[in-house]
């Protein structure tokens, strides 16, 4: 993927390219320091601040993430009370999601409702067993580094199938069996029990996305970026960090 640094105007860029702000990132930087003061007296998720959450520190933007999810345990949700049009006005032609979440494909993890959050505000990266591939550590680099996403988070679920056939370790058809060989560390480390292992493989994804990348270890050693993993439980529909 091509990345046109020099286009962004990511607030990560102007900290991070060296050069003295132009007038016009000046500008950017004062409006969006407008912005997060403004977010104090405004609901976090109300569609006009879509440009500010970027701005959230990692903290913040993981506490964002999850008091979304308790809304949608609780059943008190609001995204689905955005005025869409206007959503989709404000961010056809830039994104600045507030959390990157690498998922499962599976249906029954649908990541935005998970975390009652409308257009533009995750950058989601899915793929059965959520496993860190070339492409998507790409992907959730973009979302970090360009889009300036300030927590990313991995979340296995219960009752992974990816994780429960890799534990099985039978014979699959077509390309299915590419996915084994990454959640096998995980396996390695808790055996046949499939819930431990679909937990241990969350964490390995993200200790993977860590360590192995010098983009977001790069971004994490400045304070800019944490990331996490979780667990989602498909009854209750609630996530829960693990450490
Ligand atoms: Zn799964």
């Amino acid at each position: 993927m091509q990345v046109d640094l020099k286009s962004s105007t990511s607030p990560v860029m102007n900290e991070t390219d060296g050069r003295e702000p132009t007038r016009r990132q000046f500008l950017e930087m004062a409006v969006a320091g407008g912005a997060i003061a403004l977010m104090g007296k405004m609901e976090l998720n109300d569609p006009h601040t879509v440009f500010a959450q970027s701005k959230l520190s990692p903290s913040a933007a993981l506490a964002a993430l999850m008091e979304g999810n308790g809304r949608f345990v609780s059943g008190r949700g609001t995204a689905h009370q955005h005025d869409l049009a206007v959503i989709k006005q404000h961010t056809a032609s830039k994104q600045e999601p507030f959390a990157g979440v690498l998922s499962c494909s599976d249906s029954r993890v649908p990541v935005e409702l998970v975390f009652d959050q409308s257009i533009g505000h995750i950058f989601v990266g899915r793929v059965a067993g959520n496993i860190v591939t070339p492409e998507i550590m790409g992907s959730l680099e973009y979302g970090a580094l360009v889009l300036g996403t300030p927590v990313i988070l991995v979340l296995g679920h219960g009752g992974c199938g990816a994780v429960k056939a890799a534990v099985e370790g039978k014979a699959v058809p077509g390309e299915i069996s590419s996915l084994f060989p990454h959640i096998q560390p995980a396996i390695d480390q808790t055996g046949h029990d499939v819930e431990a292992g679909i937990r241990a493989n969350a964490k390995l994804q993200a200790k993977l996305l860590q360590e192995s990348s010098p983009v977001l270890s790069g971004l994490i050693h400045e304070g800019k970026l944490k990331v996490a993993a979780g667990y989602y439980e498909l009854a209750t529909g609630k996530v829960t960090l693990l450490n």
